[in-house]
Order: structure tokens, then C-alpha cells, then sequence
């Protein structure tokens, strides 16, 4: 019997072969630290910033309340806009432009949490009144929400957030507009002005997007910003007042406008 057939490998080829092997062992190794190093930084997050303020925009993707029906619409009105810009911060901002940041975000609040939102705009441009209650109207919106911030030429202590509501004062209109500022106030304001009813020295007539809309309509002012304190508010917390506000919208079409 015969075993020639057979070759002996060279130490040449050995050496190859132990080399790719070294290689091969290299390259695993540093394929099982970089998941090892993925997985620890990823616990050492959950732990670092888990139940701190900074995460509370992650529970947006987990809503506290969401909408028993996906039929819900609510019409979000950015007050001003384009040349109509509203009131001037003692900063220099302006109103229009806090409005649309806000309103956006409540919009994004709403959607996640299954609501179907119209904007009477998504960007600096002119809308008339009218055409923002025919938005709304033609949206056959169950909620118009108007968003404001305030202003006085004189005293610059005035400062709060308050909700303005039809003249004929009815519960479900003060539901909501209890609901968003009990919502504001959770999140921390200067001062709860209340429900307002009608307009301001007159509480038989409304403001034009309140009486021109089909739907319940409410105006949320938004702090003042002839006020320090309330700029600074607004500044620091419009994310948490916009899932706030979402979520008093959400709880109230729920309540209110069952479908
Ligand atoms: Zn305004």
C-alpha cells in the first residue's frame, strides 16, 4: 500500500495558512467590540438620559392619550403672517413666527396621536380671516384652534396665557379651552387669565374666526410678549405646550365629538 499519493504542505504554506487565520481571528474580533461597544453605549444612554426632561420629546412616540376615531379633524390657525406679523416681542421676534412654530408642532402632536389636522398655513404667507374660517368650514373640522401670543403696550407686568370662546359661552367650548390651558399649566405658565368669553370689553360679539367658523372655535393666547417672563416661557417650553395642547384636544374629541 501506497501513501505517496498524498503531499506533505510546506512550512510555506503553513505559514499562509496561520497567517489568514491570525487574519480572520482579527477581523471577528473587531467585529464583536464594535457590537459590544454599540451595545453598551446604547445602555449607558437609557440609563444617562432615560427619565430626564430631554427625553420627554421621546414620548412622543409613545402618546399619552390617542384618538378613539381616525375621523377627527381640528384645523390649526398660526395667527398673522406674511406682512401681517403680529405682535413684536420685546426681543424683536414676532408673533407670526411663534405661531407657526407652535401650531406645527401641535399639528405633528395631533397626527401622532392619530388626528387629522388643516392648517390655514404651513409657511409665512398673507391669509385673510375669512379664509381661514372657510379652511376650517370646508374642512368640516370638529375643532378650529387658533393660535396667539399677547401683547400691552402699557403694563409690561401683564403677563399669563389665556382662551378665548364664543359669545354663547356653551360647556363644550369651555371644555376645551379649560382642558388646553389646565394642559399649559401642567407644563408651567406665568399666570391662568382663564376662559375668556367673546371679545375683549365685550362679551356679546366675537372675534371674527370664533364667529365666522361652523365648528367649536377657541383662540389660545399664548403669553405675552411685552412680557419678559412669558418670552422666556414660551421660548424654553412651545414642544411641551404643543403636546399639552394636543393632548387636551385629543381628550376633548373623545369626550365631546364621539364618532
Ligand atoms: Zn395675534
Amino acid at each position: 500500500m501506497s501513501t505517496t499519493g498524498k503531499k506533505r504542505p510546506t512550512v510555506k504554506q503553513l505559514q499562509v495558512v496561520v497567517r489568514r487565520l491570525w487574519i480572520a481571528c482579527i477581523c471577528l474580533f473587531v467585529i464583536c467590540a464594535s457590537l459590544l461597544a454599540v451595545v453598551i453605549k446604547n445602555r449607558s444612554n437609557i440609563k444617562l438620559f432615560g427619565p430626564d426632561k430631554k427625553s420627554s420629546n421621546t414620548v412622543e412616540d409613545v402618546p399619552a392619550v390617542t384618538a378613539d376615531s381616525s375621523d377627527y379633524v381640528v384645523c390649526l390657525d398660526p395667527g398673522h403672517g406674511g406682512r401681517f406679523t403680529g405682535t413684536q416681542g420685546l426681543d424683536g421676534t414676532y408673533e407670526k413666527d411663534d405661531t407657526l412654530k407652535i401650531a406645527l408642532e401641535v399639528k405633528k402632536a395631533l397626527e401622532n396621536r392619530g388626528v387629522k389636522v388643516v392648517m390655514t398655513r404651513t409657511d409665512d404667507s398673507d391669509i385673510e380671516l375669512d379664509e381661514r374660517a372657510a379652511i376650517a368650514n370646508d374642512a368640516n373640522a370638529d375643532l378650529f384652534l387658533s393660535l396667539h401670543r399677547n401683547y400691552t403696550a402699557g403694563d409690561k407686568s401683564a403677563k399669563g396665557f389665556e382662551v378665548w370662546i364664543h359669545s354663547t359661552n356653551s360647556d363644550t367650548s369651555r371644555a376645551i379651552a379649560s382642558a388646553i390651558l389646565e394642559g399649559l399649566d401642567k407644563v408651567g405658565i406665568s399666570e391662568d387669565r382663564g376662559v375668556k368669553v367673546g371679545t375683549q370689553g365685550d362679551s356679546e360679539h366675537n372675534y371674527a374666526v370664533i364667529r365666522d367658523t361652523n365648528m367649536t372655535s377657541v383662540i389660545a393666547e399664548l403669553g405675552f410678549m411685552s412680557n419678559q417672563e412669558d418670552l422666556d416661557l414660551f421660548n424654553e417650553h412651545h414642544e411641551e405646550y404643543a403636546i399639552a395642547i394636543a393632548e387636551a384636544v385629543v381628550d376633548w374629541l373623545n369626550t365631546y365629538c364621539k364618532k
